[in-house]
């Protein structure tokens, strides 16, 4: 099997994509709007918080101008207090080193005035006080440098000194004043810039908390979502995943072949059952040439499938296959197997074609069980035909008078019992020493139809011979013409053989050409036994019937026909000839003296002379008549459309025969004896058998009465009165 193929169910696959693809879905919108919502808040609380932050920031930076401006003006303070204690050591101690001090604090004062009024100027009020300021702060340093000047001029001049030092202590006043005004509005400043910064810095700090608080719990929110989502889909994989497995089980433990291709006729699975049918290991079989590697053939297992009737193919190109009957040839499998396919095109849950599945059920089985079961229906169909043959025979061979009519019957039905094969009864002669055709069907030139028993191996042997086609080797004798395989069925019953049934094969098959006759020879020896069986019996029986019914119509001593088969043919042969219209001449005949030649030469010589005058009667009659012992050493003889002329002439001349027949028994002659008869005739006499035998026996009457060794004719004019006296 190819390593290419997935080794999951496509449709299990795009189950599981169509799945997941919701889920993703659900779980990306929901993800989406908890991240629009999670954002917005957390924008809008930054917001807030960048808003309270750069208002804090603000309020510090004014804090630390305020502060900065305090500084400034402790730094003036400093200086300008360092500048009138300069003026004042220097004044005091004469110490000049002062004087330095004292410039150079002056000057640091009058330098922080320009940074003050920097920081002050977007304030108009301290503007105008640090105005007010510096005229102070220069008029003292003014007043200050005048001493420095005045004192470096004239040291000794104490009173201007003095009137200095007390204008310079008001000025001084007065600038402290302004300085200290200055900074008590500054620091003023400096407080509620502080307020407003602790109550900015308040209120962004609550932002910030309020933010983190709703980010921690936004993000337990989100994690808690996340977590559902992730069971959710956890579970619901662990339910495809078994929904997978149950598929999978299924199609593993199904024994049809399972075949899906794609929209490319690609295969994209197939199922163990399909593996274990075809070892292919290719892996860019198609559902074109995949029938190529399974050996796929229609039906009758011969003709290859084309490529665009495949099963698969048209289950690709949409159509739907039903109850398909294929034949495989896989060259992994030792025999062809046969497959029923089924299935159409694979569809999403769309409705978008995307391949075809076929399924193969092997009834390789099922097929060989129904060839099975059908040769088994047509061989009980051939033996009950057989049977019905058979029984039909034994039943016709039930009705038969004699065996020329099972003959007929042999002949009549033989065609259809051994399939229109050609064959021949022959049952042999009365002497024994011929074996003669008494029933034959189809072209049966191939075989003599008399012949000698010793002709004939099955007959010599006792037992069915079966001849092989162009054999000459033990060929029997009587066939001239090898044309095909033989059967010599020998006919025998209660030990003795009756003759041979020949029966030949088919000349257009062409096994019997090779094969010992008849192909299937078991089977038809059986029939052909079964067959030799019923008739060698019928045979028999239809033989020992004619010899009790010639026992039983017949005279043992003279051959003859006795009085009763007289009396029943004479009835029988009146109404033949009434029916066709002809004449029959009953003649009765009685030797004369009878009991005198017992008396003379014995009894035995009386009945040989019985044998030899019934002998003249069998010679001088035709086919057609009956010779018949009426009693004692009285006969009758029935003379078949003949009328009282004719008649008369054929017993005259039985009556000379027997009148020169010249006997001799135990070396003594027995002279010459004569008879007398009497002769009837239908219609002109009677025309009934019984009145025709009293007319006879009345003109033998007559005939004796008249004299003995005659002929009389019971004429018309004779016969109302002895037929009265008859009555
Ligand atoms: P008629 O000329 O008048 O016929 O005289 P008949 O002697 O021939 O006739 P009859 O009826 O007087 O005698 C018949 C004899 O035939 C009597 C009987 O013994 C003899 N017979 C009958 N049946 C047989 C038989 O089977 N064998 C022998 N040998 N004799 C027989
Ligand atoms: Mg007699
Ligand atoms: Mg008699």
């Amino acid at each position: 099997m190819s390593g290419d193929v997935p080794t999951h169910p496509a449709g299990f696959r795009s189950n599981q994509q169509s799945l997941d693809t919701r889920m993703a879905l659900t779980l990306k919108a929901r993800m989406n709007l908890g991240n629009v919502l999670v954002l917005s808040l957390l924008a809008i609380m930054g917001g807030f918080s960048y808003k309270e932050t750069r208002v804090q920031a603000d309020k510090d930076r004014w804090v630390a101008h305020s502060r900065a401006v305090l500084d400034l003006c402790e730094a003036m303070r400093i200086h300008f207090t360092e500048s009138g204690n300069a003026r004042r050591t220097y004044v005091a101690d004469e110490d000049a080193t002062q004087i330095p001090a004292f410039e150079a604090s002056s000057k640091g004062t009058l330098t922080v005035i320009p940074l003050l009024r920097q920081e002050v100027v977007d304030n108009p009020g301290q503007e105008v006080r640090l105005n007010e300021l510096e005229i102070a702060v220069r008029a003292r340093l003014q007043l200050f440098e005048r001493s420095v000047q005045s004192h470096q001029r004239n040291a000794h001049d104490d009173k201007e000194q003095k009137a200095i030092s007390e204008e310079g202590v008001n000025l001084t006043f007065h600038a402290v004043d302004e300085i200290r005004m200055f900074e008590d509005v500054e620091r003023g400043l400096l407080q509620q810039r502080v307020a407003e910064a602790e109550a900015a810095d308040g209120r962004a700090s609550r932002i910030n908390e309020f933010l983190g608080a709703s980010v921690f719990l936004l993000l337990i929110i989100a994690a808690w979502i996340v977590n559902r989502e992730l069971a959710r889909r956890n579970a619901a994989e662990e339910a495809v995943g078994k929904e997978r497995e149950f598929l999978e089980s299924i199609l593993n433990s199904c024994r049809d072949v399972v075949e899906v291709a794609d929209e490319t006729g690609r295969i994209i699975l197939r199922n163990p059952a399909a593996k274990r049918l075809c070892h292919d290991g290719e892996s860019d079989v198609t559902a074109e040439n995949f029938p190529k590697h399974l050996g796929f053939h229609r039906e009758d297992g011969i003709t290859p499938f084309g490529a665009h009737d495949l099963p698969l193919t048209r289950a690709v190109r949409g159509e739907s296959i039903d109850e398909l009957e294929v034949y495989m040839q896989c060259p992994d499998l030792s025999d062809g197997r046969y497959f029923l396919a089924a299935g159409g095109p694979l569809m999403d849950n769309q409705g978008n074609r995307r391949g075809g599945v076929i399924f193969l059920r092997d009834i390789t089985q099922r097929k060989h069980d129904n060839e099975r079961l059908s040769a088994a229906l047509l061989e009980s169909e051939r033996i009950t035909r057989e049977r019905s043959e058979l029984t039909k025979l034994t039943d016709l061979f039930q009705s038969c008078h004699d065996v020329g009519e099972a003959c007929e019957v042999v002949k009549a039905l033989s065609g259809a019992i051994f399939a229109s094969r050609p064959g021949m009864l022959c049952l042999t002669n009365s002497s024994r020493n011929l074996v003669e055709c008494c029933a034959n069907w189809g072209d049966c030139s191939s075989t003599k139809d008399t012949f000698e028993p010793s002709d004939c191996w099955g007959l010599r042997q006792g037992k069915p011979y079966m001849g092989a086609a162009g054999a000459t080797l033990l060929r029997c004798p009587h066939i001239v013409e090898i044309r095909a395989g033989y059967l010599c069925m020998p006919l025998v019953a209660q030990g003795e053989t009756y003759g041979v049934l020949y029966i030949e094969d088919k000349p257009s098959q062409p096994e019997s050409s090779t094969n010992t006759f008849p192909n299937q020879s078991q089977q038809f020896l059986s029939l052909a036994t079964a067959v030799a069986e019923r008739i060698s019996l019928a045979v028999a029986n239809l033989k020992l019937r004619e010899v009790l019914r010639d026992q039983s119509i017949q005279d043992p001593l003279t051959g003859l026909f006795n009085r009763r088969y007289l009396e029943q043919s004479l009835d029988r042969e009146v109404h033949r000839a009434t029916r066709a219209k002809r004449s029959i001449s009953l003649a009765m005949l009685d030797i004369d003296h009878f009991k005198h030649f017992n008396d003379t030469f014995g009894h035995q010589a009386g009945d040989l002379l019985l044998r030899e005058v019934a002998a003249v009667f069998k010679a001088r009659v035709r086919a057609g008549d009956l010779a018949c012992r009426f009693g004692g050493e009285e006969f009758a003889l029935v003379l078949a459309e003949t009328n009282t002329d004719g008649a008369r002439a054929c017993i005259e001349k039985i009556r000379e025969a027997v009148k020169h027949l010249a006997l001799q028994f135990r070396g003594q002659s027995l002279g010459s004896v004569t008879i007398s008869a009497g002769i009837a005739a239908f219609p002109e006499q009677s025309e009934n058998a019984e009145g025709l035998i009293h007319m006879a026996d009345d003109a033998l009457y007559r005939a004796k009465k008249e004299g003995r060794d005659r002929v009389v004719v019971c004429h018309d004019h004779e016969a109302a009165p002895t037929l009265e006296k008859s009555l």
